[in-house]
C-alpha cells in the first residue's frame, strides 16, 4: 500500500514543480517582474524638422532588456501588458524614466520636447495628469515640452477618453494621433478630435511612389490645421517627397534610430553643433 502511495505524493510535487517553472517562465509573469524591478528601458528616437534639419524633440519608446543582453521591442510586450493590466504600470515608469533621463536637457533647452506612447487604458482617467503635473513642477519643464501619442484606439471610446484628453490639452500637452491611417475609423470623426498634431504611419512612407493615398492624407490634414510627422522616414527621396508636399517633421531610420538617452544627448548636441557651423 506504501508504494502506490509514494508514487502518488512524488507525481503530485513533479506537477506543482511544473506548474510553478511554467509560471515562472509566462510572459506575463516575466513582464511583471521586469516591472516591479524597474528593468524597462526608454530609447529615444530623435525628430527633425525637414526644411532645415533641425532636431525638434524626440519620441519616447520602451525596450524590454533580455537575459541574453537583447532588448525586446515593444510590439511584443505593449499588446500582452494591455491584455494583463500591466499597461498603466509601463506607462508610470516610462514618464518618470523620461524625466529622470531628460528633465535637466529639456530645461536647457526649451525648444526640445519628448512624446509619449499612451494606450487607450491611460486616458480612462486622470491618473496620468496627476503624474504629470509634480513632475513638470520638480524638473521645471514646460507642459508643451512632453506631448502625448494617442492611436486611433485611444478615440474609439470618446465619451470616456475625450474629457481626460481635453484635460491634458488644457494643462498644455499636445496630443499626437498616432499610426494615423492603420485603425478602423471613419474620416468624418477626425474633425471632431481633440488633437494637435497627425503623425503619418509608416507603412503610407515606405514606397511613396506607389501610395496613391498619402497625400489625401497630407491635404485633409492641411485642411483641419493638422501639423504632420511622417514616421519611419528611410531614404532621402522620401525626405525630399514629403518636404515638398508640406509635411513639416520627419523620423527615421535615415536620421537615427531610437538611442539610450546618453547616446541621444550626444547625438542632439552633435547636431546642433554640425547646423551651427
Ligand atoms: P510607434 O509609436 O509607431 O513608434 C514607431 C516605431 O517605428 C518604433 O518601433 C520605431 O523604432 C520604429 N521606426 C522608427 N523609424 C523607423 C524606420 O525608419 N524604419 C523602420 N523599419 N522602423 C522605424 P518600436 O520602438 O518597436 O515601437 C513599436 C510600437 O510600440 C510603437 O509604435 C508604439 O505604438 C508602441 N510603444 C513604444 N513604446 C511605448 C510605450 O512606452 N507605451 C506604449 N503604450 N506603447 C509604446
Ligand atoms: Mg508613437
Ligand atoms: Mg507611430
Ligand atoms: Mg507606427
Amino acid at each position: 500500500v506504501w508504494l502506490p502511495l509514494g508514487v502518488a505524493i512524488s507525481a503530485f510535487a513533479v506537477v506543482l514543480m511544473l506548474r510553478l517553472l511554467r509560471r515562472i517562465q509566462s510572459p506575463r509573469y516575466r513582464l511583471l517582474d521586469a516591472i516591479n524591478a524597474s528593468e524597462l528601458r526608454v530609447y529615444y528616437q530623435p525628430v527633425v524638422n525637414l526644411s532645415n534639419g533641425r532636431v525638434v524633440g524626440a519620441e519616447a519608446l520602451v525596450r524590454w532588456p533580455q537575459p541574453d543582453g537583447s532588448m525586446l521591442t515593444p510590439d511584443i510586450f505593449i499588446p500582452l501588458a494591455e491584455q494583463t493590466g500591466l499597461i498603466s504600470r509601463i506607462t508610470r515608469q516610462v514618464v518618470q524614466s523620461v524625466f529622470r533621463d531628460l528633465g535637466d536637457y529639456l530645461h536647457v533647452h526649451p525648444d526640445m520636447h519628448i512624446s509619449i506612447n499612451l494606450a487607450p487604458e491611460d486616458l480612462f482617467s486622470d491618473d496620468l495628469l496627476d503624474l504629470l503635473t509634480p513632475l513638470l513642477a520638480r524638473w521645471q519643464v514646460e507642459p508643451q515640452q512632453i506631448a502625448l501619442e494617442i492611436t486611433e484606439r485611444g478615440f474609439a471610446d470618446p465619451k470616456v477618453t475625450s474629457p481626460v484628453i481635453e484635460r491634458l490639452r488644457e494643462a498644455g500637452h499636445k496630443v499626437y494621433i498616432d499610426d494615423f491611417g492603420t485603425g478602423y475609423s471613419s474620416l468624418s470623426y477626425l474633425q471632431d478630435l481633440p488633437v494637435d498634431i497627425l503623425k503619418i504611419d509608416k507603412s503610407f512612407v515606405d514606397a511613396l511612389e506607389y501610395k496613391q493615398v498619402t497625400p489625401h492624407i497630407i491635404e485633409m490634414a492641411k485642411s483641419l490645421r493638422l501639423e504632420m510627422v511622417a514616421e519611419g522616414v528611410e531614404t532621402e527621396s522620401q525626405a525630399d517627397w514629403l518636404r515638398l508636399h508640406g509635411v513639416q517633421y520627419g523620423q527615421g531610420w535615415l536620421y537615427s534610430k531610437a538611442l539610450p538617452p546618453g547616446e541621444y544627448i550626444a547625438w542632439f548636441n552633435q547636431q546642433n553643433a554640425t547646423l551651427l557651423t
